[in-house]
């Protein structure tokens, strides 16, 4: 039996797109991708909350093959972005391959044709010789299970859902949450708000944000000599793979950066807000690391205005009319922000149910067992797939270069593949447990096993308390690893 497609790509975003760059680089053109949000763009489509911007520095994060010189800002804004992946995928042709506000729900590999077999919720059924998805990693919304939440009468909205021109004038406002999220909404809100009250559960680190207007003719520059931007991009990736291998990877020896990251954040926070029972609030209590950190010029001094209070109680339920926590305090609101983040360990891990060889289905496998994937991409017993949101997969701190690594890796595959003529391949389980034992023993180095961590609730540590979503290796290694792996840890066959 013939597959109707060579590859279903699940997700529309800069993770599904690169793939399908690269598909096409290797001459596989007949592709589906499957989009379940009305549009491309992925995490950059559906986030559109006010203060939205990259925290990795628009030069980084891009892909190094598509510079865009026209950057307004160091950190572009979140529209910027989504304009970006609107070009990328106009200039590689990749709109015409896909099918937007279709989620899929599962999929199966077909051992007699040597095919997956992919179900959408409305019926769909496609089939394909390869099968990747790049679902994000942050992409299911975490709607928080708190008491009578469902009783709230007043709005409620989810940072992920946002209505553009929402207007808080007037309004009594609680934002749930403080990850970086929160960090960028909350001082917008704030403008805006008659009283906002923020609930923390945790506090986050905050840096400084080193951020600009790129002038005009600097913008001139990158456009008419792009070895500029390229340097510009050398520059500031290396400064973050400084940060990432010695401060995450190696925080065992390195740990005074960490512990100097953290004064700095402190003298920050000092700096900026002078009731100290307030700052005492917003300090971290776990290290500098073990949760992504991160920056703002405006969240710490929002604190300091009138109209913003700062709940460190836990909640306890919220009623009809506000929230209710744990002291017997109850603030009424008439908006609720829940800026409570996304399910990486429930919900994602697959996004949506994948069966393998003998029915072997990868979500129950990787819960039973432990979390792994060859290289990040691949898996045993699930042949001609790749899972590129997947244990071990992040690499570096800018996502373009997990997914420029991913690139590499479907190049090198997809080249065997056509070499041999096969039907299928599928990553030797020799090669995987080689991997893992090699990721599980660099990261005995790292923040998450050396740090204290155990305050921090960081969504880099699954239910079983491992740290297995960083890939522990640095840029230059992953991204030479990913052209240079071994082609014997693939079984082809056909
Ligand atoms: P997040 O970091 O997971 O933060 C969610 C927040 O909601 C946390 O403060 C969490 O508290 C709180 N929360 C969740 N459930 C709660 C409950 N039941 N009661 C009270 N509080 C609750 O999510 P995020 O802020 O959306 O950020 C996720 C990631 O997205 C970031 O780490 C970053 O990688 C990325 N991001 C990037 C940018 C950017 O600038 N490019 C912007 C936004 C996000 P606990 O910490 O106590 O669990």
């Amino acid at each position: 039996m013939t597959p109707e497609y060579d590859a279903v790509i699940v997700g529309a975003g800069f993770g599904g797109m690169g793939s399908a760059i690269e598909l096409k680089r290797q001459g596989v053109e007949n592709i589906a991708i499957v989009e379940r949000e009305d549009d491309l763009g992925g995490t950059w489509h559906v986030n559109h909350y006010p203060g939205l911007a990259v925290d990795i520095a628009s030069v980084t994060y891009s892909y190094s093959f598509e510079p865009n010189p026209y950057w307004s800002r160091f950190y572009a804004p979140g529209r910027e972005l989504k304009k970006y992946a609107e070009h990328v995928a106009d200039k590689y042709d990749l709109r015409r391959h896909m099918t937007f506000g279709e989620q899929i729900q599962r999929a199966e590999w077909d051992e007699k044709n040597s095919l997956w077999r992919v179900f959408s919720e409305d019926g769909t059924e496609r089939t394909s010789r390869f099968l990747l998805t790049a679902t994000g990693f942050l992409s299911q919304p975490h709607f928080p299970d708190i008491p009578g939440i469902k009783s709230f009468e007043g709005k409620v909205i989810h940072t992920t859902a946002w209505e553009d021109g929402h207007d808080f004038t007037d309004k009594r406002v609680a934002v749930i949450g403080t990850g970086a999220t929160a960090v960028q909404l909350i001082p917008e809100i704030a403008k805006q708000a008659r009283e906002l009250t923020v609930y923390q559960r945790t506090p986050i680190w905050v840096m400084p944000k080193v951020d600009f207007d790129i002038p005009r003719p600097v913008q001139q520059l990158f456009a008419r000599v792009p070895l500029t931007q390229k340097a510009a991009r050398l520059a500031n990736t290396t400064l973050l793979e400084i940060i990432m291998v010695t401060g995450v990877l190696h925080f065992k020896q390195f740990k005074f950066g960490n512990k100097g990251a953290a004064r700095a954040a402190k003298a920050f926070l000092r700096r900026e807000v002078p009731d100290p029972e307030l700052r005492k609030k917003l300090t971290p209590d776990y290290d500098f690391g073990c949760k992504r950190p991160t920056f703002s010029n405006e969240y710490f001094a929002t604190f300091n205005k009138p109209n913003v209070h700062l709940e460190t109680s836990t909640i306890e339920r919220i009623e009809a009319d506000g929230i209710v926590t744990v002291d017997g305090n109850k603030t009424e609101i008439d908006t609720l922000v829940l800026a409570t983040g996304f399910d990486l360990w429930d919900t994602n891990f697959p996004a949506f149910e994948i069966r393998g060889r003998d029915g072997m289905d990868l979500g129950k496998w990787w819960r039973a067992e432990r979390f792994q994937a060859y290289e990040g991409i691949t898996v045993p017993k699930f042949p001609n797939f790749m899972t590129l949101n997947s244990p071990y997969s992040y690499s570096g701190l800018s996502y373009f270069t997990t997914i420029e690594g991913q690139m590499k890796h479907i190049a090198r595959l997809l080249t065997e593949f056509k070499r041999r003529r096969a039907t299928t391949f599928e990553v030797t389980e020799a090669a995987n447990t080689r991997f893992l034992d090699d990721a599980t023993r660099r990261l005995d180095s790292s923040v998450f096993y050396n740090g204290d961590c155990a305050t921090s609730r960081s969504y880099y540590f699954n239910h079983a308390g491992e740290a297995t979503l960083l890939r522990p290796r640095s840029t230059p290694g992953t991204l030479r690893e990913m052209s240079t792996f071994p082609l014997s840890d693939y079984e082809f066959a056909g």
